[in-house]
């Protein structure tokens, strides 16, 4: 018998289950898929020294200084700073659209107090948008979103944005000025070996039981439990989907060992235009620049949007989801010795630092620890 059964080791279960191991109570992790980490699992590619970030690359950024001091217990950061690029008609602009983006894009050395009025000129007089074009022409004008937008989106959705609701975006961020780090956060970095070791030290200790899906033997698990189970997995599975699906927008991964010292010079580069079919190249290298590699080698992945509700990463949050959601919160609430969190089990497109903190203060609660 545990005191507490965790259904998932992604942060919310592992963060949950080391905090309940520190405070004493007993605890065991299982985890469906044949690794642990959820989707921050990384690992070596073959044998090379390159992490490869499995679903994903991820950039570990927060401005909450207890939580950065709490992770920096299970591993050290790199100095890192993000930055992305994106390539349109094979030319390369710095995203998000900031003073450069604007003044390569027109060709024009516009200061920063000139963005504003400029790009007023070139906004369309959209009143009331009825679609994702037309908000995102009435927000930065049609060039930009012409060149920047229009093909990602279509990429990503899969659909021409005229049939998609204006509601997906409320801004679009210009910036009047050069700055092009993609994160504000004051806290940055890779961890030094990459991801999962942060979650087998999380988790040291613990019995993690993988290949393991909760609902194969429901019933054996909850009586393995004295006081709740922690479930992290999707809540549409929770109830057996009872009032449907809830959508989520997917990736897809294709990863090349090239004999090159460095296809793109920088680790994501973006790919605006709707001809070309993926969405974005990864080239793990470039996130540990502390590192040593071969020369001859370099790992990159193209990334493909798909629509794919068993294979989830964003939450799609249509009205139609809305209300879906909004009902399986009412049915939780309901579900005595339960605790429901992370990104799949609240539906909600978590960072890890909120995925953490949410966990931390779940924990807390739970286990009346201050
Ligand atoms: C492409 C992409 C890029 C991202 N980049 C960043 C980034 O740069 N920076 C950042 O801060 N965040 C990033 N994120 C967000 C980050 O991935 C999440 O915040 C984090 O993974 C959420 O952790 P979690 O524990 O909620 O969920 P998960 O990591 O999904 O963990 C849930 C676990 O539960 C398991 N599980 C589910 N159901 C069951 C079951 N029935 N039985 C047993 N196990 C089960 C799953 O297999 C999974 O391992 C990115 C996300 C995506 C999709």
């Amino acid at each position: 018998m545990y005191d507490y059964v965790v259904v998932g080791s992604g942060f919310f279960g592992a963060v949950f289950a080391q905090q309940a191991r520190e405070n004493g109570k007993s605890v065991i992790v299982l985890e469906k898929r044949d690794h642990i980490g959820g989707n921050c699992y990384s690992y070596n590619y073959e044998d090379t020294e390159i992490n490869i970030h499995a679903y994903g690359t991820h950039i570990f950024h927060t401005n909450n200084k207890p939580l950065w001091d709490y992770i920096n217990r299970f591993t050290e950061f790199n100095r890192y700073q993000h930055r992305v690029l994106t390539t349109h008609k094979d030319q390369v602009y710095s995203m998000p659209i900031n003073l450069g983006t604007v003044n390569s894009f027109y060709g024009v050395n516009l200061k920063p107090k000139e963005v504003e009025d400029f790009l007023a000129s070139k906004r369309g007089d959209i009143s009331n948008p009825s679609n994702l074009e037309e908000k995102a022409i009435s927000l930065i004008g049609k060039d930009l979103y012409e060149a920047f937008i229009k093909g990602y989106t279509m990429k990503q959705w899969g659909c021409d944005p005229t049939k998609l609701p204006a509601s997906i975006i409320t801004r679009l961020p210009v910036r009047n000025s050069y700055h092009d780090s993609y994160f504000n956060d004051i806290y940055q970095g890779i961890p030094l070996e990459g991801y999962t070791p942060i979650f087998t030290r999380m988790l040291e200790g613990i019995p993690v039981e993988l290949g393991i899906d909760f609902f194969e033997d429901q019933s054996y698990w909850r009586d393995q439990c004295r006081e709740k189970v922690v479930y992290t997995g999707p809540i549409d599975r929770y109830f057996d989907y009872q009032f449907g699906s809830l959508n989520w927008r997917s990736v897809r991964f294709e990863m090349d060992h090239v004999p090159l010292e460095d296809y793109q010079g920088t680790s994501v580069m973006n790919y605006a235009d709707a001809e070309i079919p993926y969405t974005r190249i990864h080239e793990p290298k470039h996130l540990h620049l502390e590192k040593t590699h071969k020369p001859s080698e370099t790992v990159i992945i193209r990334e493909y949007s798909q629509v794919d509700n068993d294979a989830p990463y964003y939450p799609v949050n249509f009205e139609e989801d809305k209300t879906m959601l909004k009902q399986y919160q009412d049915l939780q609430l309901q579900e005595k010795n339960m605790i429901f969190g992370g990104r799949l089990a609240q539906y909600k497109y978590y960072d890890m630092h909120q995925v953490i903190a949410s966990a931390l203060t779940a924990a807390k609660q739970e286990l009346g620890v201050s």
